[in-house]
């Protein structure tokens, strides 16, 4: 389990040892803004923030370079490509969809950062959230919100654009995750009931599931899906 917000002050500070820090850097501040943050994602944004100074040619490394830091590591690197004209509005709209349903959508984590700059290896854009405060369970209303949030880049692109593009791919991988977990695992299907019929991991036919619940699986969770993506809509 992810550490709470003390738990990464601490860590930060322990990271923080062999950097020489500015006045003005607030560990304490950077741990409010990391919820889910584990202890090696911290120290590697402590270990980028003090790139960013020594390429910035500061004494010390300033607050501005550890949030800077904790951009590139929460975003991914900014690519150095040029975009088309076209590819950048679909971009927009596609991440707007997201970060519209992030706000709008009850519970759901609010939108820190939307960017249209493509990074890491295949994002186009991208639509950051995080939660206000350490989180230890989620209800179905706040699943089912990050499920339509996650459908919102496909359903603002098919509303302006009236297509579907494979920008969309992680999208798909992100909602039937959830959907698959929320029925298969969590017990948030009627039909299914208070039952697991997907295990952590492997092929459920070993833990004795049969084809034809299998079957079910798949419709309650293309239903999800499909519920979702009409309220995104
Ligand atoms: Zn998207």
């Amino acid at each position: 389990m992810p550490p709470d917000q003390a738990g990464r002050t601490q860590i930060l500070q322990v990271h923080a040892r062999n950097v020489k820090l500015d006045a003005d850097a607030d560990l304490e501040a950077i741990s409010r803004v990391t919820p889910g943050m584990t202890g090696a994602e911290l120290a590697n944004l402590v270990n980028e923030a003090a790139l960013l100074a020594v390429k910035r040619a500061h004494a010390a490394v300033s607050q501005r370079d550890l949030l800077d830091a904790l951009e590139k590591v929460q975003l991914g690197t900014a690519r150095n490509v040029v975009m088309p004209d076209e590819e950048r509005r679909r971009t927009a709209y596609h991440e707007s969809g997201h970060a519209l349903l992030g706000m709008l959508e009850a519970g759901a984590d609010p939108v820190r950062k939307i960017s249209i700059i493509p990074r890491g290896r295949r994002a186009l854009g991208v639509t950051h959230s995080t939660p206000d405060t350490d989180r230890y369970g989620y209800d179905e209303t706040y699943l089912r919100g990050r499920i339509v949030g996650a459908l919102g880049g496909m359903a603002a692109e098919r509303l302006v654009f009236g297509v579907v593009t494979s920008g969309a791919e992680s999208d798909l991988q992100t909602s039937t995750h959830l959907a698959r977990m929320m029925v298969g695992r969590s017990g948030m299907s009627e039909r299914i009931g208070p039952v697991q019929v997907l295990p952590e991991e492997g092929d459920p036919r070993a833990m004795g599931v049969s084809e034809g619940m299998l079957d079910v699986l798949a419709e309650e969770t293309r239903r999800l899906v499909d519920q979702c993506y009409e309220r995104a809509l």
